[in-house]
């Protein structure tokens, strides 16, 4: 892939989360009683600065998508706080999140589950400008004409359906969808995902080129270290709800603290034509399956899994604590 992040230009915080967690109750009983809760996000805190792409990586239930819809109001959160261009939107109803949306967007993983198939490209586009602009048609049109041409699809296929077109190009109509308001920022859910790999660099570049065309701001969600590389400034790790390891790209990739983080990077193929300097970091090989949220182990819960757990690690939870200069992990080996 050839896509390469370029640093922010500014260094203005655009997204400021703040002690998030969103739980889920769980119910039991004759009574339908809440007997518990499913900790999906649980004391989440960070900060998205202007322009820049934050990656969030982590097992399937590691709670990465939560936290991005959370993010968007499209779930409240339990508690904790979300600025937004220097708005608390946690603090907002939700008609008072609408004029708000067209400038917060998401692309979802599967463009075929996300594009309703009975609409054209055309009504696809203009859909989210008819909802959350008082534009005429003419004017919606014109702009719908101006994204697709920037995403790379033919205007003459906007009378089309989605499944005229092949998984990538319908990630591209998924794409427009999002961009058509101007948002300043968009989540992108695990978007190439589902795509062929010969694919997926394609719509990476793409992103990364309307990225730089349009100022956007990114959060890019991926289940594995591989994806976010390119795109990503920082990358945050989620572990069962939790962020264990935050930090800028570089540092990630070559000098990882937290075991989870090292075995993730473990599992990424490596090609090797001989000419890499930069060491490996140590093989930890991930074994066994992501706890239950609902029940998540004592102490840190990622000691079930973790070669290097010891006493400490099953009764005190360790703190994200700042290890090196904006170099975050949570682990009792670093305090
Ligand atoms: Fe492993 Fe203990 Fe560090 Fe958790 S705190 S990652 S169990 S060494």
């Amino acid at each position: 892939m050839t896509v390469e992040a370029r640093e922010p230009v500014q260094n203005d915080v655009l997204f400021e989360v703040k002690n998030v967690k969103k739980y889920f109750p769980i119910k039991g009983g004759i009574l339908k009683r809440t007997i518990g809760h499913l900790k999906a996000v649980d004391d989440v805190s960070f900060n998205i600065h202007q322009g820049e792409t934050l990656g969030i990586v982590g097992e399937s239930g590691s709670g990465k998508s939560t936290l991005g819809r959370v993010m968007l109001r499209l779930m409240d959160p339990t508690e904790g706080s979300i600025h937004f261009n220097g708005t608390d939107i946690s603090a907002l109803k939700r008609r008072e999140i609408r004029p708000h949306r067209r400038n917060m967007q998401i692309v979802f993983q599967d463009p075929f589950a996300s594009l309703n198939s009975k609409m054209s490209v055309a009504e696809l586009i203009e859909e989210p400008l008819l909802v959350q602009t008082s534009l005429t048609r003419t004017e919606r049109k014109e702009q719908a004409i101006e994204i697709i041409e920037k995403v790379g699809l033919r205007v003459e296929d906007r009378l089309k359906y989605p499944h005229e077109f092949s998984g990538g190009q319908r990630q591209r109509i998924s794409i427009a969808r999002a961009l058509i308001t101007r948002p300043k920022f968009v989540i992108c859910d695990e978007p190439v995902s589902a795509l062929d790999v010969s694919i997926q660099a394609q719509v990476l570049n793409l992103m990364k080129d309307l990225q730089d065309d349009l100022g956007l701001t990114y959060l890019f969600i991926a289940h594995d270290l591989s994806v976010v590389k390119h795109i990503s400034n920082r990358v945050a790790v989620m572990y069962l709800g939790r962020i264990v390891e935050i930090t800028d790209k570089k540092s990630l990739y070559s000098n990882p603290y937290h075991p989870y983080t090292q075995a993730l990077l473990t599992s990424i193929p490596v090609i090797d034509h001989g000419q890499s300097s930069t060491p490996r970091p140590t093989k930890i090989k991930l074994s066994g399956d992501l706890p239950s949220p609902a029940d998540p182990p004592s102490g840190c819960t990622f000691r079930t899994r973790c070669p290097l757990a010891h006493d400490r690690c099953s009764v005190e939870r360790p703190e994200l604590i700042e290890k090196d200069n904006g170099h975050y992990v949570a682990c009792h080996l670093y305090t």
